[in-house]
């Protein structure tokens, strides 16, 4: 087993010694006890970074797509031999319960790469249109920059398609949950990926995030986290016109029209809003319900809320664990007290163990569609319940959101496909459909721009060139 205390970055293809001593101490949210710890990068080690990237994307981009195809089928390999111990250690710096951290912290992101490998594998055929050859070239050097809820799915869904459409990567994880990313890095460095094409350097938003964002020799930013710091990165890459995409917020809409299926709609739905202790962008944080079923709705979601299984995230019984940090308890916490809508279940006064970072699965019902609780992202187990009567109303309040990241609709197959259509958000599930790793992610309006995952994803790190003849 690695160890959780890390003192080198990833650059140029060896593990180098950081340009500071400092370091960033990783806390596991269930025992609030330090665990491990990481460098505190500085904008020197971006630099050395950058140029170790710089320099290897010429011979990388140059590649044939099948060659890198065939690394990072090694990457997965690697990276799928280390699948326990990427579980367990997202069970230690995110608190994620094991089965959900075996089948989705882990599962996920090897899928994702799985994916991308074969795609790579798949020679991508070049096109004409008229006398044009459009060929697809790698963007150049990127900067990746993650969060913290689903630490190595979103850094693979960045590194798979950055790599397979030949570009070279500048990793920055999330300081709360680093510790994922060097089980890559290790990964990376065992499949003998060519020196420079990713490279790791941990550290703060304010300082290597912020210097990646700057960088003059970095073509594009690929950047999953809060709205507020994906726009202070489009501004920081406005001035060089660096290409920016984003994976935003969300405050998702579940929509169960009168011809649903309610027990199903409201189990699943509860369960969505709960994923992660309710630490998903997607989330179906709004549950939208038609008037003719609202109070068995409301009575059965808070009732399946108070069963839920808090606790130990290594405890297979449990299904919810802690927030991901002390702040993010508060934050969580906060949106609860000045919450004025009706508590049916959890709340600040129901039992949570004394120790991590937990907050009571928690539903509100009659929730005013622009309130505070509807409106805003609040990034833990707390979801709202909103009656309406008609379809136009439901699709109305759905899209009362500065938010379009995701959703759901329950109903008879054309009624609820219909309804689907007119949802503004980049995903709909229709009566549960199942993520779909190959299919586009991504958000309208403040939920982000670009797309990510399967061939949206690829094209996202490509340029296209016409060649007239
Ligand atoms: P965050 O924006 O605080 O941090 C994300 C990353 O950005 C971290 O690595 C952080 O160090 C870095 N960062 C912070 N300030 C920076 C700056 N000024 N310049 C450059 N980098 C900076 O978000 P978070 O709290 O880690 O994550 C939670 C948020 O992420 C939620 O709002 C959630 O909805 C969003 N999210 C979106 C998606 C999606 O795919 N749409 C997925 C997961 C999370």
């Amino acid at each position: 087993m690695t160890s959780e205390f890390r003192e080198q970055l990833y650059i140029g293809g060896a593990w180098v010694p950081p340009d500071s001593s400092e370091r960033i101490e990783v806390e596991n949210p269930y025992t609030e006890q330090v665990i491990g710890a990481v460098p505190a990068g500085t904008a020197e080690d971006v630099n050395l970074a950058v140029s170790a990237a710089r320099q290897a994307f010429d011979g990388w981009s140059a590649l044939p797509i099948t060659e890198r195809g065939a690394a990072l089928d090694r990457l997965h390999q690697a990276l799928a031999a280390r699948a326990a111990e990427i579980a367990r250690t997202v069970g230690l710096e995110l608190g994620t319960p094991l089965k959900i951290a075996q089948a989705v912290q882990a599962g996920l992101p090897l899928t994702v790469l799985r994916g991308y490998a074969d795609l790579a594998l798949r020679q991508a055929e070049e096109q004409t249109i008229g006398n044009s050859l459009i060929v697809r070239e790698a963007a150049g050097v990127v900067g990746a920059i993650t969060p913290w809820n689903y630490p190595l799915h979103q850094v693979v869904a960045k590194v798979g398609a950055a790599l397979a459409a030949g570009c070279t990567v500048v990793l920055k994880p999330s300081e709360l949950t680093p510790l994922v990313a060097y089980l890559l890095a290790d990964a990376a460095d065992e499949a003998g990926l060519p020196p420079g094409v990713l490279n790791l350097v941990t550290g703060t938003g304010q300082a290597v995030g912020a210097a990646i964002a700057g960088h003059p020799d970095i073509d594009m930013i690929s950047f999953t986290g809060s709205t507020a710091t994906g726009r202070a990165i489009t501004h920081a890459a406005a001035d060089r016109i660096a290409k920016v995409s984003l994976e935003l917020g969300g405050k998702s809409a579940n929509v169960i029209l009168d011809d649903a299926d309610l027990v199903k709609a409201v189990k699943v739905g509860v369960g969505n809003a709960f994923l992660n202790s309710g630490q998903t962008c997607t989330a179906w944080t709004r549950m939208l319900v038609h008037r003719s079923h609202y109070d068995e709705a409301v009575t059965l979601a808070a009732k399946t809320a108070a069963g839920y299984p808090v606790g130990d995230p290594f405890d297979p019984a449990t299904r919810l664990g802690p927030l991901v940090s002390a702040t993010q308890r508060e934050r969580v916490r906060g949106f609860i007290e000045r919450a004025t809508a009706r508590l049916v279940a959890g709340g600040l006064d129901a039992p949570v163990p004394d120790t991590g970072y937990f907050v009571a699965p928690t539903v509100f019902a009659d929730v005013d569609p622009e309130s505070e609780l509807a409106q805003e992202e609040i990034f833990g187990p707390v979801l709202s319940i909103i009656p309406f009567d008609t379809d136009d109303e439901a699709v109305a309040i759905a899209n009362n959101s500065k938010y379009g990241l995701a959703g759901g609709v329950w109903g008879g197959a054309e009624h609820a496909l219909a309804v689907a259509r007119r949802i503004r958000t980049g995903a709909v599930d229709v009566n549960g459909g199942a993520f779909n790793p190959l299919a586009p992610f991504g958000g309208y309006k403040q939920s982000g721009v670009g797309r990510e995952l399967g061939t949206f994803g690829l094209e996202e790190f490509q340029q296209v060139k016409a060649i007239q003849r």
